[in-house]
């Protein structure tokens, strides 16, 4: 890449990055470089940039033209409306995971001090949002990454929210008698060797996080089989699941003896979670 030397604007920074990237991308990049606002950067084109934010630019630039993440790039994403820690150890949130926590919430609104167990909690969007946002519950989220471990604590630290987190293999290091009454996780789902895995923000994602067997439904199988050893009587199971995998994974609750089986749509019109009741009765709080 050719790359002005000497000192440059505003102005003739976006210009270079549009050669290599689109120019929301660019600005994005700059601001956050910057530390600044769109508004500024709009109304002081000709403004000089200092010499280490032109190399910083440069070097953000040249990586997000190979296709590497913005997220990963900044280290930040939105979610529910809380920003984030994010790197290349953990999944980049995903606004259709929100539908998750929405459903929780309308579940659980009238709930005291709900127990909640979030698998696979990557960078700790869903245990963290759910602290913030359910009524003084106790949370539990486990991970098989350490490093996405060391992400999701970080988060919690950032939100000053009390989240017990544990390396684990799914259910495999709980307690036998520990019991939920609100399970969430987000697992991997992709079939492996499916062809998205090669394209895009997944290339740079942790495969281990995305893809889950010859089809997609690994990982979701565990989970559901064990639930029934770690959900109270009434407690909830949600899952986020593949966009043609709402009725494999009803089945899947069907089998394990679950009742009140239903799948919702997320933002796109697509059924991206279903859920469950572990047996009947009511929830009891603690
Ligand atoms: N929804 C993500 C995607 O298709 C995958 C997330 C996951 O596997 N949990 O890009």
């Amino acid at each position: 890449m050719n790359t002005p030397s000497a000192e440059i604007s505003i102005a003739e920074a976006l210009a270079w990055a549009r050669k290599h990237i689109p120019p929301p991308e660019a600005r994005l990049l700059l601001r956050y470089i910057c530390r600044t606002s769109a508004a500024h950067l709009a109304a002081w084109p000709e403004k000089p940039l200092p010499a280490a934010q032109w190399e910083a630019f440069q070097h953000f630039v040249k990586r997000r033209a190979t296709g590497e993440p913005i997220a990963y790039l900044t280290n930040e994403r939105e979610f529910y409306g809380r920003n984030f820690l994010v790197n290349a150890s953990v999944l980049i949130p995903r606004p259709e995971t929100e539908l998750l926590v929405e459903l929780a919430v309308a579940h659980f609104a009238a709930v005291p001090h709900p127990k909640v167990l979030d698998l696979g909690t990557g960078s700790g969007v869903l245990a963290i949002t759910l602290a913030l946002e359910l009524d003084r519950p106790t949370i539990t989220a486990t991970d098989i990454s350490s490093d996405a471990l060391a992400v999701a604590t970080t988060n919690a630290l950032r939100f000053g929210v009390t989240i017990s987190f544990l390396w684990s293999d799914w259910y495999l290091l709980l307690k036998r008698k520990d019991r939920f009454q609100l399970i969430v996780a987000n697992p991997p789902y992709i079939v492996e060797g499916d062809s998205h895995l090669t394209q895009g923000d997944l290339r740079f994602e942790p495969l281990p996080a995305l893809a889950s067997g010859q089809d997609g439904l690994t990982a979701l199988t565990a989970i559901v089989a064990g639930a029934g050893h770690h959900l109270e009587n009434g407690g909830w199971l949600f899952l986020e699941h593949g966009y043609d995998q709402a009725a494999a994974v009803r089945s899947l609750l069907t089998n394990a003896g679950f009742t009140d089986i239903a799948s919702w749509k997320d933002i796109a019109g697509i059924e991206r979670v279903s859920g469950a009741r572990w047996k009947t009765g009511q929830i009891k709080s603690s």
